[in-house]
């Protein structure tokens, strides 16, 4: 068997630097695949749809981080509460109480991160960043005591145009690094997927997603 997954996670690790977080985004890939990845090291992997992380997360060895980097639906937040490791997604402040809540029942603090929207398609999720600056000095993010937010993630524009990719990463850079002056706890910049990782890092990413370099394209969109 020729370990194509096992290669793919050797190049990119030797290609970025230790500091960055390296999540194998394993959505609508099998167990086999996070197994062989597994095997190879990696520890930390994401999906976007929490049924499918549920379940994966079932079967898989326990010692492997969890992460949500998908839209989320506040009704299922309550399925991975009790082992999801970081949330990347959240997009609303009913979705942050809704963690909250459900992390409070199983006594955890689960960490979040907040989405910035950075792009300019329409489709994409996530609060602008006068929004975030809101949330992080507002009192009601202080009642939420079983959440804490260690950072922010965004998503650049699916362009071929790199020039406005690194633009949008750099500006949540320098609006991340003016945050974390008055909110010592964020502390990870998510960025970067398999098209765009190395511009993210070169533009402050401490944590990059990346799925179809590392498990090969999915077979359909998600
Ligand atoms: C699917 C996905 C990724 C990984 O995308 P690739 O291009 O396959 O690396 C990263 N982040 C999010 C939010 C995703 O949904």
């Amino acid at each position: 068997m020729i370990m194509h997954i096992k290669n793919n996670l050797d190049k990119i690790r030797t290609s970025i630097s230790k500091d960055v977080t390296l999540v194998a985004v394993s959505k609508t890939k099998p167990i086999s695949d996070i197994l062989e990845a597994y095997d190879a090291g990696q520890r930390v992997f994401g999906e976007n749809k929490i049924q499918e992380m549920v379940a994966k997360y079932e079967v898989l060895p326990k010692d492997i981080q969890w992460h949500m980097i998908g839209h989320l639906q506040r009704n299922k937040v309550k399925y991975m509460a009790h082992f999801v490791d970081l949330i990347h997604g959240v997009d609303s402040f009913k979705t942050l109480k809704e963690i909250d809540k459900q992390a409070k029942k199983h006594e955890r603090v689960i960490y979040c991160l907040l989405q910035a929207r950075i792009a300019k398609e329409e489709t994409k999720f996530g609060f602008t960043l006068t929004e975030i600056s809101t949330i992080l000095n507002s009192e009601e993010l202080k009642i939420l005591t079983n959440i804490k937010i260690i950072g922010l993630m965004g998503m650049a524009t699916f362009t071929d145009n790199l020039d406005i990719v690194a633009n949008e990463f750099s500006l949540l850079k320098t609006f991340f690094d003016e945050q974390k002056v008055q909110h010592s706890k964020l502390k990870i910049l998510s960025m970067g997927m398999s098209g765009d990782y190395q511009i993210a890092i070169k533009n402050g990413s401490t944590m990059i997603r990346v799925g179809s370099s590392i498990f090969g394209a999915r077979n359909y969109i998600t």
